[in-house]
């Protein structure tokens, strides 16, 4: 369910036409739309809630860090989980209170750790027992026990794309599964930590309820054995993971998760904590690019765009599907012909989408990617010294540029030359 749709023959963004945005913003740019951030997170919240869990949902920074996607979904009551000081530092400057914030990842710097305490935040999830320790010096040296979750590996086969999966054995992250008891013993003897929970997080874009249940049944084990060993295990941090549709997939809908959760840790009086990035801003963003020209190969026709892998670069990393709808909606009956949709950059991996069925495209159309709004603008780059792609947000007839187009002095400004070269 999303906010962008056909009305009178062009693509809305709610009741804004994407014609307009880009004739203004120019392209490419992303576009996010605020009612279906809000629906998103309001569905979200409502089954959590009507499965009877005392959940806190805490929005993962690193689907979509733009200050005003966090502001909107901060303004809705959401926390944030954050994997960086940056990402700290954004969740704080949107508006999100420090007791609604939880740090996650895997390689967390001192000087990030010591920030995150200083910041007075609710929850960190700790990887790994070197981390512990420095975690524990940094706290106790400022006369606190930081709170804690130790981030567990449950060895749980996601099903999702290698690069996303994060809770098998040989993944990086979380402390394996056979050895939790006794790092959380450590823990326990720590004079900075405080143990207030479990973490557990095994990958993204999940479309399975399974792979979730047989990790959230390991926790449930484990809080049995930490209860008996005298740990007041309280907080349970589920992670995120849970699926969109890109290409027709149907993830769990957010009241199977919900109902999975209350199923195997409902009973545990443990309040509950939950991370979604792709779900609450997946399907909220569009990409839109426009046809720079239309070639016809030796066996193919391309579509050449003026986006590229440096904006969306999805595709190329995880051969993932986008859709990709006309801004102008194609004739009833129009022929669809099979193209390649790829952009400008050297590379041959800057392929959107392969024999991609589409109306005709010439010259100077739009198009827009659907479900672009996670690990979109997120992870581009400046890759073939392309300006990051600006960001526009939507709000009923109403639209604002959320992040600008830098132009090309921004970009070069924080480089220089040495002296030795001259002028
Ligand atoms: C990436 C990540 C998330 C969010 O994952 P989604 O698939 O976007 O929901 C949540 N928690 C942690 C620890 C993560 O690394």
């Amino acid at each position: 369910m999303n906010h962008f749709h056909y009305r009178g023959g062009q693509l809305l963004a709610e009741g804004v036409a994407i014609d307009d945005i880009a004739r203004h913003v120019g392209t490419p740019f992303y576009c996010y739309s605020t009612a279906t951030l809000a629906r998103h997170f309001t569905v979200f919240q409502d089954a959590l809630a009507q499965a009877g869990l005392d959940a806190t949902v805490c929005f993962a920074l690193k689907a979509n860090p733009n200050l005003a996607v966090v502001r909107t979904l901060a303004q809705l009551g959401a926390g944030a989980d954050v994997v960086s000081e940056g990402e700290l530092r954004r969740a704080l400057r949107a508006g999100i209170p420090p007791e609604r914030i939880v740090f996650s990842g895997v390689g967390k710097t001192r000087h990030e750790l010591e920030f995150a305490v200083a910041k007075g935040i609710f929850q960190i999830n700790v990887e790994s027992e070197p981390e512990l320790r420095a975690l524990s010096e940094i706290a106790a040296a400022r006369g606190v026990r930081m709170p804690i979750a130790l981030r567990v590996n449950p060895d749980v086969d996601a099903g999702t794309h290698a690069k996303i999966t994060t809770g098998k054995k040989e993944n990086k992250f979380g402390i394996e599964w056979t050895r939790a008891h006794e790092v959380f013993t450590r823990a326990r003897a720590l004079p900075g930590i405080e143990v207030m929970g479990i973490a557990c997080h095994i990958g993204s874009q999940l479309t399975e309820i399974e792979p979730f249940q047989a990790a959230f049944q390991r926790v449930r084990d484990l809080v049995a054995i930490l209860r008996a060993d005298g740990f007041n295990i309280r907080r349970l941090d589920l992670g995120g993971g849970l699926g969109v549709p890109y290409d027709g997939e149907t993830p769990p809908s957010p009241a199977d998760y919900a109902k999975a959760i209350a199923a195997t840790l409902g009973d545990l009086g443990c309040r509950i904590i939950v991370e979604p990035g792709r779900l609450l801003v997946g399907n909220a963003g569009i990409l839109v690019s426009r046809v720079v020209y239309v070639k016809e190969g030796a066996t193919r026709t391309f579509v050449i765009v003026d986006a590229a892998m440096n904006d969306l670069i999805r595709p190329a990393m995880y051969e993932a599907h986008h859709g990709i709808l006309p801004v102008t909606e194609p004739a009833a009956g129009a022929p669809l012909l099979p193209v390649d949709v790829v952009g400008p950059v050297c590379e041959t991996g800057d392929t959107f989408a392969r024999q991609r069925p589409l109306p005709p495209l010439s010259e100077g159309d739009l198009i827009a990617f659907t479900t672009a709004g996670a690990y979109g603008a997120a992870m581009a780059s400046m890759y073939n010294a392309r300006p990051l792609v600006p960001e526009v947000l939507v709000k009923g007839d109403d639209y604002a540029i959320v992040r600008a187009r830098p132009d090309f002095e921004d970009m070069i400004a924080l480089e220089s030359t040495p002296d030795w070269m001259g002028g």
